[in-house]
């Protein structure tokens, strides 16, 4: 028999994301006790920031609509979500755009030591620079991922490079070599990947993965988050200092065609503007602490708008 979920109605719909932010909220709050446990109230201090009740005012007709304060995080749980949410608006079509994207994924050994991201991306920096990539890869789109499932910090880079044959000594196939030739040609690739990528970070050879991969999905688990909030909560390593190491820098970034404008440019126009469920205006909004003073008390007001209406 099927297992496939059939679509989900709108109430189901509804359900299921009041569920995720619960769920997403509780973790939170839980990331927020384990950093006071670990004495890093500052960072604590930044989740308590995030998701308090507050309100926007509609510049058009002055209704309120309740919303929650994001503290805007890489690392909170809740804004995480977000963000990579705008960043899949931000980048899709760029994207989407690439001649030969290819999907490629650079590890380093794990280590309990958080500084082992550095060393991931000061690895980065360094394979950008060699002929491997100079003379093959006109550009792209990188993400730092760090993941830790019980054996110390995971981190690697997820990159969508617009790139035909990642490869300097060994030459791409031809159309007329047979295929034990093609994938003797491929076995190579591998290999002087894994070691042109293992050098930059100190290892004789680090796993170095290389797939032609595009579309929507391919696109969203690139710029998903940098680490995940139950990662964060499992691990029996300090967290502190990890989340201090992601953000003292970039976790995602751009570099050759996909920055300097040679393909499509960012899309803002598909960003959904949050539309007033009052007066259908979209994206004219000012926090309530401004626009009550600019339009008078909330109940006031509404009945001169409809009385306007009228
Ligand atoms: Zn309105
Ligand atoms: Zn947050």
């Amino acid at each position: 028999m099927s297992t496939a979920a059939l679509p989900l109605n709108d109430d189901e719909r509804a359900e299921r994301s009041a569920r995720i932010r619960a769920d997403l909220t509780r973790q939170r709050l839980a990331l927020l006790d384990r950093l006071v446990a670990e004495g890093a109230g500052d960072l604590a201090a930044q989740l308590e920031t995030c998701g308090q009740a507050t309100s926007l005012t509609c510049t058009s007709c002055g209704d309120r609509h309740p919303i929650e304060t994001r503290c805007k995080r890489r690392w909170c749980p809740t804004c995480s979500r977000k963000i990579s949410f705008d960043r899949v608006v931000k980048y899709s079509r760029r994207l989407q755009g690439l001649k030969w994207p290819l999907w490629v994924t650079l590890t380093i050994r794990n280590s309990d030591d958080e500084k082992i991201v550095e060393q991931l991306k000061s690895g980065w920096q360094k394979f950008k620079r060699k002929k491997i990539m100079t003379a093959h890869c006109q550009g792209g789109l990188w993400a730092l991922e760090v993941t830790e499932r019980g054996n110390g910090w995971h981190p690697h880079i997820h990159a969508m490079l617009d790139c035909k044959w990642l490869a300097h000594n060994t030459p791409p196939p031809h159309h007329l070599d047979p295929p034990d030739v093609v994938s003797e040609k491929l076995e190579y690739a591998k290999g002087e990947l894994s070691q042109e990528w293992g050098a930059c970070v100190d290892q004789d050879w680090a796993i170095a993965l290389a797939v032609r991969k595009r579309g929507d999905h391919a696109v969203r688990e690139l710029l998903k988050y940098a680490v995940k909030g139950s990662d964060l909560l499992d691990s029996l390593l300090p967290i502190a200092p990890l989340i201090r190491q992601i953000d003292s820098g970039r976790t995602i970034s751009t570099f050759g065609s996909l920055r300097n404008g040679k393909l499509p440019p960012e899309a803002d126009d598909d960003k959904p503007k949050l539309a007033c469920t009052q007066c259908g205006a979209e994206g004219a909004w000012l926090p309530s602490e401004i626009g009550d003073r600019m339009f008078g008390p909330p109940v006031a007001r509404m009945v001169t708008y409809r009385n306007a209406a009228q």
